[in-house]
């Protein structure tokens, strides 16, 4: 599977300028739903399946359109984060994606590159299905990846980049608000931009995502040692 990481700050990149960051963060959290599986020591179980996970959205989805039409969209949009995940997970490794229409996990590779060489650049691409016995077999331990250096990077800037512009956002606004309706022009606003600031609150943003990042990678330690004990 990608790592926790990826697929929290994917959902979380392309919701927060729809829905705001606060809602995005709380959304991007249902991303890593299907990974809840770990806790009955099975993992990409019938979680991962995108079959299931719609069985399960659509009548809750019906319920909200019907007695709370206004979250309708929000629903939706909760239900594309979860179903993300077994997306991106299929194209990471086996994953049970249509269980149990398909009896198989299904592990789409896609690789892509360039090859050179004294004759010139030759292109390469390949897409490759591959596909083994769905059987869910229960683990003995596991070491849940939770984020690499390369999706550490993508994520924070994913995740950073959104709540920079909101705040951004709150800050003129405020500024604006502040200002007499005849001094009110962009131009006195941008003036008052204080460089030390926004790199204050960009270490702030970059130290709150290594902390809320090393925080779910000790949770899921301590889940592990757990599952370990009660073997
Ligand atoms: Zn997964």
């Amino acid at each position: 599977m990608p790592e926790l990481a990826l697929h929290f700050s994917v959902v979380f990149a392309i919701s927060a300028h729809k829905i705001g960051v606060r809602r995005a963060l709380l959304l991007s959290l249902l991303a890593l739903f299907p990974d809840l599986d770990v806790l009955i020591r099975v993992h990409r179980s019938i979680s991962h399946s995108i079959v299931f996970l719609v069985l399960v959205c659509a009548p809750l989805l019906l319920a909200v359109y019907r007695f709370k039409p206004g979250y309708f969209r929000l629903a939706l949009l909760g239900s594309l984060a979860v179903l993300s995940h077994p997306v991106m997970d299929c194209f990471q490794t086996y994953t049970p994606v249509l269980y149990p229409l398909l009896d198989q996990m299904v592990w789409v590779k896609v690789d892509g590159g360039v090859h050179v060489s004294s004759d010139g650049l030759a292109p390469q691409a390949s897409v490759t299905i591959k596909g083994e016995p769905a059987t869910f077999q229960p683990f003995e331990t596991m070491d849940a990846p939770v984020f690499s250096s390369n999706s550490f990077v993508i994520s924070l800037i994913l995740v950073a980049v959104p709540i920079i512009l909101d705040l951004k956002k709150i800050f003129y606004s405020e500024m604006e608000q502040a200002t007499e309706p005849k001094t009110s022009s962009s131009e006195p606003v941008l003036n008052s931009e204080d460089p030390s600031a926004w790199l204050g609150l960009t270490l702030f943003i970059v130290g709150l995502h290594g902390i809320t990042l090393g925080t779910i990678s000790l949770l899921l330690k301590r889940m592990e040692r757990r599952i370990i004990q009660t073997k």
